[in-house]
């Protein structure tokens, strides 16, 4: 088997959807400095419409200092990349894409922006997430002829962890050349999506949304002899959803109780419900104070602000759901975090209001599907 191959028979379990890929744009700067507006329903939609328009923009505009504009805006505003001097962009908007492709290891993440910016059909971003898909990957299909990808810098800690892993293990393995591997990388991701019929931006996408869980794959390999079994259970996520855990009798409620419905039971016979519980998940105690939601505030009914806390619950629950590409969650109707459509109006009187509970708005501003007990 060859990291193609891999690739095929990796890639193939998430191509049914889209789901996997939860990173949001900065809608308003691109409609805003561009006129650009994203219609796409999903993440994923938004991101590869994003690009197509903006690779319109550029081939339609003649003025360079506007062409300028829209490479940096796609570097540094949605790719993340701030430090990027304008000597750096007219750089990339001065040479051709081979010698851009020439410039190897020493700023790909930024340099294959704008090659994607010239051709969206032809090129693919190249940054330290994909690198480290790559290599773990080999790793993980026990690839005989192992090619290292260039090992990049990046300010996530996992992704850190998994580098420092590769570099442990790949003392053996052939290093592509600095000024090929790109052109390598973009070979195998023609094949890849050729037999997926698909494109390859979508291989690319999925590889930088699945690094954290391709390099955890491969960290619990190491411990335990594991093969990709996990990863196997992963690719169910159409059938895996997050709930809140006190609808599967979790004793997790702010009293000490849990409110067990019969067809989220019913359903977690069916498929995999992972309970969730975001006030326990932001450090609060079980018993604890009643809370309700007042201007946007976690009040408790003795009147403290606890927002910190549900805040905190809020962004766990999402790493997960990220973790494993969960895109619809099942949660607890009217609850201060969990509630969605309505929420309990801020006075301990019973009365309910039109809101979204802090978890339940999260989860939506992240395009995830939230659904109610009272839905199914
Ligand atoms: S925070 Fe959500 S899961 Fe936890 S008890 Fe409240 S409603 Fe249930």
């Amino acid at each position: 088997m060859n990291l193609t191959d891999a690739l095929n028979c990796y890639c193939s379990k998430y191509l049914d959807n889209r789901n996997w890929y939860q990173w949001k744009i900065q809608e308003d700067y691109f409609h805003a400095n561009f006129g650009i507006t994203l219609e796409g329903e999903t993440c994923f939609d938004k991101t590869v419409e994003l690009k197509k328009k903006l690779h319109e923009l550029w081939e339609s505009e003649s003025d360079s200092d506007k062409r300028k504009r829209i490479i940096k805006a796609y570097i540094s505003v949605w790719g993340g990349i701030k430090r990027i001097s304008n000597d750096t962009i007219d750089e990339y908007m001065a040479l051709a894409p081979k010698s851009l492709i020439r410039l190897g290891k020493k700023g790909v993440a930024s340099w294959s922006k704008a090659l994607v910016i010239h051709n969206p059909q032809q090129y693919a971003i190249f940054d330290a997430r994909v690198s480290l898909s790559l290599n773990c990957l080999q790793e993980l299909y026990s690839i005989e002829d192992k090619q290292l990808f260039p090992i990049l810098s990046s300010r996530n800690n996992k992704v850190l962890e998994g580098n420092k892993r590769i570099s442990d293990i790949s003392g053996n393995w052939e290093k592509l050349d600095n000024s090929e591997f790109y052109n390598h990388y973009l070979l195998i991701l023609k094949s890849v999506a050729d037999h997926n019929h698909t494109d390859i931006a979508t291989i690319e996408m999925l590889l930088f949304a699945k690094a954290e869980a391709i390099w955890k794959c491969l960290k619990i390999k190491g411990k335990d002899n594991y093969n990709l079994q996990a990863e196997q259970f992963h690719s169910n996520n159409h059938r895996m959803k997050l709930c809140s855990s006190c609808l599967l009798g979790l004793v997790c409620r702010y009293n000490g109780e849990s409110v067990p419905h019969e067809k989220v039971l019913r359903l977690a016979e069916e498929e995999v419900l992972i309970p969730v519980c975001p006030e326990q998940m932001g450090g609060l105690p079980t018993p604890r104070p009643a809370v309700e939601l007042k201007n946007g505030r976690a009040i408790t009914s003795d009147g403290e602000d606890i927002t910190a806390n549900f805040e905190a619950g809020a962004r766990q629950v999402l790493e997960i759901a990220r973790l494993y590409g969960i895109a619809t969650v099942i949660l607890k109707q009217r609850s201060p975090s969990c509630g969605c459509g309505q929420v309990y109006d801020g006075n301990f009187s019973g009365s309910v209001v039109p809101g979204n509970g802090i978890t339940a708005q999260l989860l939506l501003d992240n395009g995830i599907k939230v659904l109610t007990e009272e839905d199914l």
